[in-house]
């Protein structure tokens, strides 16, 4: 704790760093195999500018993108009993969700927020899926309650935005209890006449599919999606069959009738601003009128001083989990 290590060595290792950057500027496309810049893909919302692959985007720059001027407020989600069957597997399930927390600097698999779209004040509930694959524990089932009852209590429509992998193993049956109980809180906007709006990303699966997820009053999704209860593998493995092209992509469900729109993300909040304002029962808005979303936050943070806790290995181990998330 000398003027050494406080001082010279952040700035020294920054300058190192510079160097290593380069190779976090740019994302490859998972879809197209394009390098993509990354201040061009944050600028697009995380969608692929050659072939329009909807990567995972960040719930707060989810937020940032769907809110008028970008700001809305964090609702409180009460934490649930953390490890309640003292679940391991390979790893004590704490260290799974110590180790998550670090990777993506979120606390939970979902973020509540209320705030405006097109002068609409709604409720927002986001889920992670680089957060252990968006897993339904207990605390998205407290999330999905608290987002309802904010709702509730000011008389807004709810806007859920799904990505997951199912139900939280290490929470065995407990996970699987939020399936009702997600349920009931969906229920208590339907009783208290507020519109329910689900936006399915890529992917939402499994228990989340089979409750919260499949219940709103207008589903959207954005394009090729894959919303399943059990995945493609699964099911052919089981029928022996070939499954037809595009089976349970979000094009496909709407052919079907399993959904209402598929939306590209670019629209989304337009969107959106057009359906809570039907649903609320306002006039259409004149959307050149309204305020704009932020303004997409690039990627790579520039350290705003402070601290002195080494800027330079930042970016070096951010680079890890943004690929990891990608899976
Ligand atoms: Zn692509």
């Amino acid at each position: 704790m000398n003027w050494i290590t406080n001082f010279v060595r952040p700035k020294v290792n920054a300058l190192f760093a510079r160097r290593d950057t380069p190779e976090n500027l740019w994302t490859k496309c998972p879809e197209c195999g394009t390098m993509l810049f990354h201040r061009e893909l944050t600028k697009a919302l995380m969608v692929c500018t050659n072939c329009d692959h909807h990567m995972a985007i960040s719930p707060r720059d989810r937020a940032a993108s769907l809110f008028d001027g970008g700001t809305y407020v964090e609702v409180p989600v009460p934490a649930p009993i953390e490890d309640p069957l003292r679940f391991r597997d390979q790893k004590p399930y704490p260290a799974r969700l110590k180790e998550a927390r670090r990777a993506t600097g979120q606390h939970e698999a979902m973020l509540v927020a209320e705030g405006e779209i097109g002068r609409t004040p709604i409720v927002a509930a986001i889920q992670d899926f680089s957060f252990m694959a968006g897993s339904m524990g207990m605390y998205v089932g407290n999330a999905i309650v608290a987002a309802a009852e904010r709702a509730v209590e000011r008389k807004a429509p709810l806007v859920l935005f799904s990505a997951a992998g199912g139900a939280r193993m290490q929470e065995g049956i407990l996970s699987l209890m939020q399936m009702p109980r997600t349920t009931v809180a969906v229920q208590m906007l339907k009783e208290a006449g507020l519109p329910y709006v689900v936006v399915l990303t890529h992917p939402t699966t499994g228990g989340v599919t089979a409750s919260y997820a499949m219940l709103g009053d207008v589903q959207i999704a954005e394009p090729n999606a894959l919303i399943c209860f059990a995945g493609p593998r699964v099911i052919e493995q089981t029928i022996r069959e070939k499954l037809p092209e595009g089976f349970q992509r979000a094009e496909y469900l709407l052919d079907h009738g399993m959904l209402d729109r598929v939306t590209h993300r670019k629209d989304l909040r337009e969107e959106l601003i057009v359906i809570t304002r039907m649903l609320t029962g306002q006039p259409p808005a004149i959307m050149a009128e309204l305020p704009p979303p932020a303004e997409p936050a690039p990627l790579v943070e520039t350290p705003a001083g402070g601290e002195g806790a080494e800027p330079a290995p930042g970016p070096d181990e951010d680079g890890t989990p943004p690929a990891k998330a990608a899976e």
